[in-house]
């Protein structure tokens, strides 16, 4: 066959890991937590289960969910969602994703993507024919500089995609960045593709600047939440994307032929679960006490700390080790020192390489004690 990404590998993230397996190395790579969800979640996926809601959902996702979704995006971001026409259950972020790019793009549109970048992105743009457009953020505060986003618009930018908290940078959009994506966009028609799958990963208080919060962003915005991320279940592969009727209607045309609907009875626990605001309200304290360990572990070795106010990512610098290729490194330390990390290179189309690996936080205090002990030895 002719590839129609000749240029896309395996995921970075399913190669760590294999390897991470393979050699018993504690994996700080692919980002997910190595303890369980909550037990009472699993509790109302049996009662689910046993109540027989083992049928398929309806497409778009059971109607208590999404109105649980909108309960809690009026709450934390003052944006009014219709659960009938606004708001769509996905099989992850990732299938939200790729729905709304696939929904949107047509070939040769232009799509403005920020590297480091997340994986997904720039091949669901390529396989609709559109064109990436991509803006280097540079370490280690990795901030958007508009002026040249601007001198990359033109008549074809159809999409731009944002994604705070950042994969894998861990930084945030700030509401200078708000101001300044607003005045860029306005009279434009540009949508905005806003991946938030770390909405409740955010730390020292800070806030999360939804594109959900700015009536005008929203009015342009498909925004995708994670309900892996948000309640350690990366496995359940369940998400959400919320968009304004317009874009949501052609985001359905897709979803109902790619998934049709997803899984059912997850969709009851869930819907069940949010309704205690508490088990996402107490997610910053949660994960920012992990933060604050690991940092402190690093503290004690040759890697250099890079910034971190969101996602469960921490990034290191590692010059004052070694100066081998960040791909080579990462296989190294985690044959040799048997702790496996993300070399950050992957999330460049190019694969700079600025001697960065990314290492995942949702661990057990035990894992990442035993990874800080290892890491003390580089
Ligand atoms: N989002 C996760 C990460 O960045 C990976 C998810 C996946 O492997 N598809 O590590």
């Amino acid at each position: 066959v002719i590839s129609k990404l000749p240029q896309t590998g395996t995921t970075i993230f399913t190669v760590m890991s294999a390897l991470a397996n393979e050699v018993g190395a504690i994996n700080l790579s692919q980002g997910f937590p190595d303890y369980d969800c909550s037990p009472q979640l699993i509790e109302l996926v049996n009662k689910a289960m046993q109540n027989g809601h083992n049928q398929y959902a309806p497409m778009p996702g059971l109607m208590a969910l999404r109105e649980q979704i909108a309960i809690k995006t009026e709450k934390l971001y003052g944006a009014v969602y219709d659960p009938e026409l606004e708001i769509t259950v996905t099989a992850g972020g990732t299938q939200a994703i790729f729905t709304a790019i696939s929904a949107v793009i047509h070939p040769n549109d232009e799509v403005i993507i920020f590297e480091p970048a997340y994986d997904c992105y720039a091949p669901a743009i390529k396989l609709m024919g559109g064109v990436v457009k991509s803006l280097e953020l540079e370490p280690p505060n990795y901030r958007i500089a508009w002026d040249m986003v601007k001198r990359l618009i033109n008549n074809k930018t159809k999409m731009i995609i944002l994604n705070s908290p950042h994969n894998p940078t861990a930084t945030i959009l700030t509401k200078e960045d708000i101001d300044e994506l607003s005045a860029l966009v306005k009279n434009q028609d540009i949508l905005i593709l806003s991946d938030e799958v770390y909405e409740h990963l955010i730390y020292d208080g800070q806030t999360h600047h939804s594109m959900a919060r700015y009536p005008e962003l929203q009015q342009r915005s498909f925004i995708v939440s994670s309900f892996g991320k948000t309640f350690h279940a990366t496995g359940w592969k369940m998400g959400y994307c919320l968009a304004p009727a317009y874009l949501m209607q052609e985001f359905r045309k897709i979803h109902q032929f790619l998934v049709f609907s997803v899984n059912a009875p997850i969709q009851h626990a869930i819907a069940e679960y949010l309704k205690d605001e508490n088990t996402y309200l107490s997610l910053p304290d949660f994960f920012q006490e992990k933060r604050d360990y690991f940092r402190k572990g690093l503290e004690q070795t040759r890697f250099e700390l890079l910034p971190c106010s969101g996602s469960y990512f921490q990034s290191v610098a590692y010059d004052n080790v070694t100066d081998e290729k960040d791909t080579d490194f990462a296989v190294r330390l985690t044959m040799e020192t048997g702790v496996a990390a993300i070399p950050v290179s992957a999330f460049y189309r190019k694969g700079i390489d600025r001697h960065i690996l990314r290492f995942c936080f949702a661990k057990r205090q035990e894992t990442l004690d035993k990874a800080v002990d290892r890491l003390t030895k580089v």
